[in-house]
Formats: structure tokens, sequence, C-alpha cells
């Protein structure tokens, strides 16, 4: 699975390769509720971020945000060198294709097969013929381990399989990177660990770029280039695992993680 190259940015104020995410003071209120406070981060292609927090400090608001599925108040975001907010329906179509998300629950269609599950967006976004649709979602089927199940219907399997067609679902669209929001949160505990090896197994054999929302902290560690510590919509620290896990910094940080490890 290869990854494009990043292109320069236009204004060419950067002298390395533009990341491929970028926000930058990006603010979003529900009412009253500043759900992110004039947030900057950035995450360069190929890159691995986690990002960790207590529940409601706006890490899942960050994932819709990049999916345009909300809007920011204020700050600006670019993917691959495209502004999100104000955006054409073509440019956010375009967007899009760049951008595949598992979510909790995995929203496989009920009616199709397992195989069906995985060409359908292909064929019909991507304009793909069936048989190469096809032979792209074996091979996919395979790395998550399902490739016995292609007939299947989504109830015949377990939740933890029906979460791997979820994610072969998300990379048969070629996507540059690849959004993962709680994505072990609603399995029963003994299946996390099949899906979590199985997106060990896609961070260490591609080139993908990927952000996760976890609260698997031991996968975090085994996956991240680089963890974001959120607290109340904002990332108080941040660094590579090691840093994070082993000398935080911050004595937020400390007493989330000693009351979720
Ligand atoms: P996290 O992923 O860190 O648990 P979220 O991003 O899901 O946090 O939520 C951050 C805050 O935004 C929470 O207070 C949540 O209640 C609020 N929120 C999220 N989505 C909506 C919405 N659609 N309407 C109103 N409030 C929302």
């Amino acid at each position: 699975m290869s990854v494009e190259t990043n292109k320069q940015p236009a204004d060419g104020t950067h002298s390395g390769p533009a990341p491929l995410i970028r926000l930058e003071q990006v603010t979003k209120r529900f009412g009253d509720n500043t759900v992110l406070d004039h947030l900057d981060f950035s995450v360069d292609a190929g890159r691995h971020v986690t990002l960790i927090g207590p529940s409601g400090s706006g890490k899942t608001t960050i994932l819709r945000l990049l999916m345009t599925l909300a809007k920011p108040d204020e700050g600006t975001i670019t993917v691959d060198g495209e502004q999100l907010f104000p955006a054409s329906e073509k440019q956010i179509r375009e967007v899009r294709k760049k951008i595949g998300m598992v979510f909790q629950q995995f929203n496989l269609f009920p009616n199709m097969s397992v195989l069906r599950n995985v060409t359908e967006a292909p064929v019909t976004v991507l304009g793909l013929s069936k048989d190469e649709a096809e032979a792209r979602a074996r091979e996919l089927l395979d790395l998550v381990g399902l490739a016995d199940k292609c007939d299947a219907k989504p109830s015949q399997l377990s939740g933890g399989q029906q979460q791997r067609v979820a994610i072969a679902r998300a990379l048969a669209m070629r996507p540059q990177v690849l959004l993962l929001d709680e994505v072990t949160s609603a399995l029963d505990p003994e299946l996390v660990a099949g899906v979590l090896d199985v997106l060990r197994d896609i961070a260490r054999s591609t080139d993908i770029t990927m952000l996760c929302v976890t609260h698997e902290m031991n996968f975090a560690r085994d996956i991240s280039d680089q963890v974001l510590m959120f607290d109340s919509g904002r990332v108080i620290e941040s660094g590579p695992p090691e840093k994070i896990f082993g000398d935080a910094d911050h004595e937020r940080t400390r007493e989330f993680l000693s009351a979720v490890l």
C-alpha cells in the first residue's frame, strides 16, 4: 500500500514537505461548551499519532472535523495541502477520498456479503471495475485474517471480525490517512486483541498515516510515533510514547495514566 508524496504548499513557507494534516488555532464550540480551544497540531505523512486523554476532552471531535462531519468555529484545517473549511463540495469529496475512518460501531451494510461490503465504495466512488475491486478486497480480507469469510453476512461474524471487515473496507479506498475512533470500545474483551493485532500489523507493514483515539494504552505505546495528551480541548503534552508513558512532564498526564493503566 503506498502513500503519495506530500505536495509542497503553494506559498512555499516550508522548506521540507508539508505535514499531511495540519490544524491551526482550531476552536470548536457546542453552545457554551468550548470543546477545542485554539488547537494546533500537525501530522507528517506516514506517522502514527495517538490521541489520549479523559472522556469529553475533544479527541473524537478532531476526527469528525477531519472527516468533515463537523465544522470548526475558528481556525484552519488542511489535509494534503487542501484547506477543508471553507471548501467546495467537490474539494470536500476529494479530501474525503484521502481519509478512511473506522468507528466504534462497525456500521457494515447488513444485507451485503463481507466481500461486497469491501468492494462497494471502490466500485461506486472510485470507479474500479468489479474484478479489480474484488482482487483488492480479497487481499485486504486476507490481511485482516478473514480470507475465508468473503461470502458471510456481517450478522454471521463476531464483533471483532466485523470490526476487521470495517478496517478492510476503509483500506480498500486506498486512503492516505486512517482515522481510528476507539475501535475496540464496543467489543467484548476477548475480541479486542485480535483487532489490535491487525492494526499493529497494518502500522508495521504499510506506510499509511494513522491518527488513533484509543484507551488501549499498550497499543498506543506499541504503534505510536507520537502521543498527544488532551485535556479540556487542548494538547497539554505531546511526545514519543517512551516519554509520555515513562516520564510525562505534566501531573495531569501522570494522573490520567495511573487511572487507566
Ligand atoms: P472525547 O472523544 O475526548 O471523549 P468528544 O470529542 O467526543 O470527546 O466530546 C467533547 C465534548 O463535546 C463533550 O463535552 C461532548 O459532550 C461534546 N459534544 C460532542 N459532540 C457534540 C454534539 N454533536 N453536540 C453537542 N455536544 C457535543
